[in-house]
């Protein structure tokens, strides 16, 4: 699996779209302060699923929208895509290129796609759960979270672990039925309780 390519548009200080092709095995991002590097890492996360707009750097998801300059109008939205290659099917999905894409107006509607076709976050959470490119991937490393990954309480430690060993898969699906096992305890006891009026 390998991150071919990241299209950006009205995302940060990205107000036109562009496309970044990484045809080597090796690419760097390289330029001035302030010139939108971070930005680039902001969007990957972002179109992971990232929900936390202080690890965004902002203070509400709007702030992730293009804001305008002195001579340029705010946009209204925000797009990112991920082109990924997948031929030897890493993210769980039959075709061997995958595209995920994720748009917010400023109206705060969001959009998730995967291959064009309209998805929900939680989608995209779970084809990428395991992969280590998820939004908590330790594949994403920001300015201070090596620290951050030392000094964390070890449990905190611990979760990092479990994702790199591909088992927080498991524990992600263990709770989701475990709500749902709640979810049907308290429909039979309804309907028991319905049964009992009856009676
Ligand atoms: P450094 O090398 O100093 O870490 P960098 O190249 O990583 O810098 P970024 O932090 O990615 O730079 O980009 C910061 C720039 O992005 C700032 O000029 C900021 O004004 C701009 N920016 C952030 N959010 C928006 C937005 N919503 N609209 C327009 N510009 C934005």
């Amino acid at each position: 699996m390998k991150l071919q390519s990241i299209e950006i548009q009205g995302f940060k200080s990205f107000k036109d779209k562009i496309k970044l092709q990484f045809n080597k095995p090796i690419c760097a991002i390289v330029g001035p302060n302030g010139s939108g590097k971070s930005n680039i890492s902001d969007a990957i996360r972002w179109v992971l699923g990232e929900q936390s707009v202080k690890s965004l750097r902002g203070s509400k998801m709007e702030d992730v929208i293009f804001s305008g300059t002195n001579k340029y109008k705010p946009l209204n939205f925000a797009q990112v895509s991920l082109n990924f290659d997948n031929i030897e099917k890493w993210i769980p999905v039959e075709y061997s290129e995958v595209n995920i894409t994720r748009r917010v107006f400023r109206t705060g509607e969001s959009e998730y796609y995967i291959n064009k076709k309209p998805c929900r976050l939680k989608d995209i959470r779970e084809i990428f759960m395991d992969t280590g490119i998820g939004k908590e991937g330790y594949s994403i490393i920001g300015q201070g979270r090596i620290d951050e990954i030392l000094s964390s309480k070890s449990e905190d430690r611990r979760f990092i672990f479990e994702e790199a060993s591909g088992i927080s898969k498991y524990k992600y699906k263990k709770e989701e039925s475990l709500k749902k096992l709640d979810k049907t305890i308290s429909n039979l006891g309804r309907i028991e309780d319905i049964l009992n009026q009856k009676v």
